[in-house]
């Protein structure tokens, strides 16, 4: 164990000579043969090699000092192979006077090894995780100190952000040209999650919370960074100590409380502590320092059996992220310095922490947790953000900085690929850019048929900042605002106040236009925090939206009392979810007289009107139209929950979601009598399934009579680009006979009537 008098000045003079060099100019290459230069000086020994481990390996040397420079790029181990194999594989330092000896040494001659007799060799890690390995290696027999071991150790820690930064040289500048390239495209790896929101991102990796890349790794002043270190340990203390009062008070004394207890005693611990600011002394910032200790606790981690120690050891890396955190001066928080082009791996994330980031330069999301109505998912598609979930182990599997090609389409990233997949994927990014500012140009042209009809374009919101999509796309108006998004991403639920201030958000952002609110759909799949998770065996067919709110009709009095407050003197329109039958309409309604009488009397400034809408996502409502239609100003149909009802298949489940078409002749026949009996009653009738926002979907419902339709923002453009290219008369002669059909699916006939009249879909 090094000694705290211990005089650190040959270490920070290396160190900070290797920082001149490496923010110095000349090639990555050049760079890296001053640094194995220095090192060697620095160590007296006349070889130093760095080696390079992507992913699986193998280790390739990718610099060195006394070794033969044609063996860069050439001299290649596998993890295991030898004595460089062997630290890597272990990630522990190797020191030996007689290495030639050892029974691991495998002679490479391309290097011209033969003549050094010692080697003192260390890991190159970087979170716990192998980048490399550095080495010295001497001619004369030579024991090496355990001081040299720290040093060498403290100047991996260096090269490890230099690797992760990539500011390495280009292996195909070498005449090895073919062979060579393959080095960076030796971990190309696809993992395979869950589609959480669509769309095709490419960019470069940054690990939410965890690693975040530490931009300063040798101290300029080491008094500044002792100074630094010690505020940083005293408010991460004290920030555990507020913890722990705060769990005390809530929940009292129990087992939670001593896991705390025994928690915060380690970041007392002297040893801990004392190895942070023996790295410190020895040249490095207190971010890296803390890196160093915690590379130590980690590898220490993987060998460790005893379940004590590994408990011990993973309270250590924990208290490890939290001390990064509070260098960071953002107590976990804030905005950070990210990539222009950053896809965010998290194991998991919440909203708050999400909208921390800057969201200009966030392409994607990888979540090693999380579902499609995790909150984060519901942030990621408001930003329109395409992310996936699901993806096991995506934290360990992909490193700070990696190149990664996210598909939200398929549920896929690509790690690290290849430069070809790299350059097609690329294409595709910026031809769907392309096709986007098409759709962008095209929104001030009429949503109207080749043959003249109108059809109405609204969009689908969940929070409020998705209506600044409303101009983006040229909408004209929100079709549906899922009220119960906004309450999903609250902590607590939002009471009074904040209700109306939320409402009114939407109003204001939509400058006019018309907003259709739909009250609370909670419940089934859409679970807010604070509320008990329903217990019923089939959620989404069991106590939730309209259901919840007739028996507990507090709860709809407080949103539909706020909707009226935010509306005062702009038109509401407000829309039931979930109804089966009249009466149950005929509920709600009442108590939303009540509330409209209740604010009259008040005085309040009542809305310039209210219109009243229902939604037909439960097919037996299908069978009370006459009577239903009669008592309301307008009929939205919910296609997501309709087709699950109708086909008696889960929209959440895999396995059966796509097992059946809407665009099936029952789905279409079943929608066409719909809007027929709408038509008849003179009700509006609108559409704000997913389906809307498929353009042959889309076509289809306007073929069938729709002349509304609702959509996610981003599915517009290509429905107004599709609808002014058709002639819905000639569609509607065409598919209006095939609804007796008995296929399963309309769709490629569909397609064929497109592909005919060149509309694009
Ligand atoms: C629907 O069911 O089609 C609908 C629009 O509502 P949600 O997707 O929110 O259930
Ligand atoms: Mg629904």
């Amino acid at each position: 164990m090094m000694n705290t008098e211990r005089d650190w000045v040959g270490s920070r003079q290396m160190l900070r000579q290797l920082r001149d060099v490496m923010a110095g100019g000349g090639s990555p290459a050049e760079r890296l043969d001053r640094i194995t230069r220095l090192i060697a000086e620095g160590m007296i020994a006349e070889v130093c090699s760095l080696y390079v481990l992507r992913g699986a390996g193998p280790l390739i040397l990718y610099g060195t000092e006394g070794l033969r420079k044609d063996a860069i790029f050439r001299t290649r181990l596998a993890v295991g192979e030898g004595l460089i194999g062997t630290i890597a594989e272990r990630a522990r330092a190797l020191a030996l006077a007689d290495a030639q000896n050892h029974p691991k040494f495998a002679f490479r001659p391309e290097t011209g090894e033969e003549i050094f007799q010692s080697l003192l060799g260390v890991p190159v890690l970087r979170n716990g995780r192998v980048q490399g390995v550095l080495a010295i290696q001497t001619q004369l027999a030579r024991d090496f100190t355990e001081e040299e071991v720290e040093t060498l150790e403290t100047v991996a820690m260096v090269l490890a952000e230099m690797i992760a930064a990539s500011d390495l040289p280009e292996p195909a500048a070498t005449d090895d040209g073919e062979e060579i390239t393959a080095v960076f495209e030796n971990r190309p790896e696809i993992l395979s999650g869950s589609r959480l929101n669509d769309g095709i991102a490419a960019g470069h990796a940054v690990l939410h919370g965890r690693g975040a890349a530490i931009n300063q790794t040798v101290a300029e002043d080491i008094a500044l960074e002792e100074d630094r270190l010690t505020e940083a340990v005293a408010a991460m203390q004290s920030s555990l100590d507020t913890m722990l009062e705060d769990t005390r008070r809530r929940f009292g004394t129990g087992e939670h409380l001593e896991v705390l207890d025994a928690y915060r005693m380690f970041a007392d611990d002297r040893g801990w502590l004392r190895r942070i600011r023996e790295a410190v002394q020895s040249g490095l910032t207190a971010e890296a320092a803390v890196a160093k200790v915690q590379n130590d606790s980690r590898t220490r981690l993987v060998s460790a059996a005893n379940p004590y120690l590994r408990e011990r050891l993973m309270d250590l890396d924990d208290l490890a992220y939290r001390l990064l955190q509070h260098l960071a001066g953002e107590n976990g928080r804030g905005t950070r310095n990210i990539p222009e082009d950053a896809i965010l791996v998290a194991r998991s994330i919440g909203p708050a922490e999400l909208l921390d980031y800057d969201q200009a330069r966030l392409r994607g999301l990888i979540v090693d947790e999380g579902s499609a109505t995790s909150h984060a998912a519901i942030v990621a598609k408001a930003l329109e953000i395409p992310m996936i979930g699901n993806v096991q182990g995506a934290i360990g599997k992909i490193e700070s900085n990696d190149r990664l090609l996210l598909d939200g389409d398929r549920g896929q990233v690509h790690v690290q690929p290849g430069e070809e997949v790299w350059n097609s994927f690329t294409e595709a990014v910026d031809s769907r850019a392309q096709r986007r500012a098409e759709f962008v140009a095209s929104r001030d042209l009429e949503a109207i048929t080749k043959d003249g009809v109108e059809i109405e374009l609204h969009i689908n919101v969940g929070l409020p900042m998705e209506l600044r999509s409303l101009d983006e796309a040229g909408a004209d108006g929100v079709g549906l605002c899922r009220t119960e998004i906004p309450f999903m991403v609250s902590p607590t639920f939002p009471r009074m106040d904040a209700q109306t201030r939320m409402y009114r958000e939407y109003f204001d952002a939509a400058g006019g236009k018309p907003v259709v609110f739909r009250t609370l759909d909670i419940g089934g799949d859409k679970l807010l925090p604070y509320f008990r998770p329903s217990e019923d065996d089939n959620p989404a067919m069991g106590w939730r939206a309209l259901r919840i709110a007739l028996d507990r009709p507090a709860l709809l009095r407080l949103q539909i009392r706020a909707l009226i407050r935010a509306a005062a003197g702009r038109e509401l329109r407000i829309m039931f979810p979930m109804v089966s039958e009249v009466s149950e309409l005929d509920r709600a309604r009442a108590l939303l007289d009540q509330e409209i009488d209740r604010a009259e009397s008040n005085g309040e400034t009542l809305p310039e009107s209210t219109k009243v809408g229902c939604m037909l996502e439960i097919p037996a409502l299908a069978f009370q139209l006459p009577q239903l239609l009669s008592k309301i100003d307008f009929l939205s149909v919910g296609s997501n929950d309709l087709a699950q009802f109708l086909f008696a298949s889960d929209r959440n489940n895999p396995r059966v979601a796509d097992r059946y078409d809407v665009l099936s002749p029952a789905m279409l026949q079943f929608l066409h009598s719909v809007r027929e009996s709408a038509n008849t009653a003179k009700v509006s009738v609108s559409l704000c399934g997913e389906m809307a926002g498929t353009p042959v979907e889309a076509m289809a419902l306007i073929a069938l009579g729709y002349r509304s339709l609702s959509m996610p923002p981003g599915s517009i453009g290509a429905a107004r680009v599709m609808l002014r290219a058709l002639d819905q008369g000639a569609l509607e002669k065409q598919l209006v006979p095939m609804l007796a059909s008995s296929e399963h699916s309309l769709r490629e006939h569909l397609e064929e009537f497109a592909k005919k009249h060149q509309i694009p879909i």
